[in-house]
């Protein structure tokens, strides 16, 4: 009798049902904030032009924030609007004590400065890790809230019991908001990092050689199957238009032994951890303790 071969396919990381764990116990927190103090936490979002995907975003985060009973502020700015304005705005939300996570939403119209913009977001409320400070205090390995895609990816591999400690970790991309701070989170685990962009000479070869891979590229299917090393750990951080990873999924599940689906893997942590951090800034700033 013929016995076929059947093909290992790599196990799934779903980041959506270890999302609605983090946003169960947010709901907790943010009951026992309300109960101690009367203050239900807030999470103000700037959002500045009309891109569809960023309204789209946004829309969802304040989905989850109604869900756990956060309070969600939108201000809303035209495409227009100057440096000086939204500095204007933002500033206004660092001194409004019932705001307690300020969010920026990505990407700004290219006219505005927007470095000036996320320095005037004080870091206690710098839920998504964006202030230079912030940034740094993370290299340091200081306590500051950290770039919410990278830290919801490394509660996600910490859940699956990824080793980092000596492993060699690929990271694709070198974007202030998802690359430079995974590649810093990594080296403070132990891993040994390689960080890649489009000057990267010999990317395939570079990638063959990670035991963890995290791709944040934003372009469609760019990370090939052949470039995976056998039972690497792939992270899929892309989310291009319909709804599809900077990873060659179906080629990339026969050769890791863990990977991210898209959607449903690094999106719904990203909200998760936006949430919980927000929750942990309004207990940092009321000074209680739960
Ligand atoms: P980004 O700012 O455009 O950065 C892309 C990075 O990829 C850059 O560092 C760029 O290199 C590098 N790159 C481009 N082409 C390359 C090539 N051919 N070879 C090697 N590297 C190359 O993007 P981002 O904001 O980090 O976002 C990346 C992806 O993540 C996008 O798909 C985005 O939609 C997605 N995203 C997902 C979430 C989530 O929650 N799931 C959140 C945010 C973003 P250079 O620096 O040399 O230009």
């Amino acid at each position: 009798m013929l016995c076929m071969s059947e093909k290992r396919l790599a196990k799934l990381m779903k980041g959506s049902a270890l999302a609605s764990q983090i946003l169960d116990s947010a709901r907790e927190k943010i009951a026992t904030i309300r109960q101690k103090t009367g203050v239900t936490p807030c999470l103000a979002t700037v959002l500045v032009g009309d891109d569809e995907s960023s309204a789209v975003y946004v829309r969802m985060k304040r989905k989850r924030c109604d869900d756990v009973g956060m309070t969600s502020l939108l201000i809303k700015l035209p495409r227009e609007t100057t440096t000086d304005t939204l500095v204007a705005e933002v500033t206004k939300l660092a001194n409004d004590a019932s705001v307690h996570g300020i969010l920026i939403q990505h990407p700004v119209p290219r006219s505005v400065d927007k470095r000036a913009a996320f320095e005037t977001i004080p870091l206690l409320k710098d839920v998504d890790g964006v202030t230079s400070e912030a940034m740094g205090r993370l290299i340091l390995g200081m306590p500051a809230f950290p770039a919410c895609t990278p830290a919801g990816i490394m509660r996600l591999l910490i859940d699956h019991n990824v080793e980092f400690d000596g492993a060699h970790a690929v990271v694709i991309g070198r974007s202030p908001i998802i690359g430079r701070p995974m590649a810093s989170m990594l080296i403070n685990v132990h891993a040994t990092v390689t960080l890649c962009h489009s000057r990267t000479r010999d990317l395939p070869d570079i990638v063959r050689q990670a035991d963890i891979l995290i791709a944040a590229v934003g372009k469609s299917r760019f990370v090939q199957g052949d470039w995976i090393k056998e039972g690497a750990i792939v992270v899929d951080a892309g989310y291009n238009v319909g709804n599809v990873g900077d990873v060659d999924f179906e080629a990339a599940m026969e050769r890791a032994g863990m990977i991210t689906p898209v959607p449903g893997g690094v999106g719904p942590m990203t909200i998760a951890t936006l949430i919980e951090q927000t929750a942990d800034a309004a207990v940092e700033q009321l000074g209680i303790s739960l």
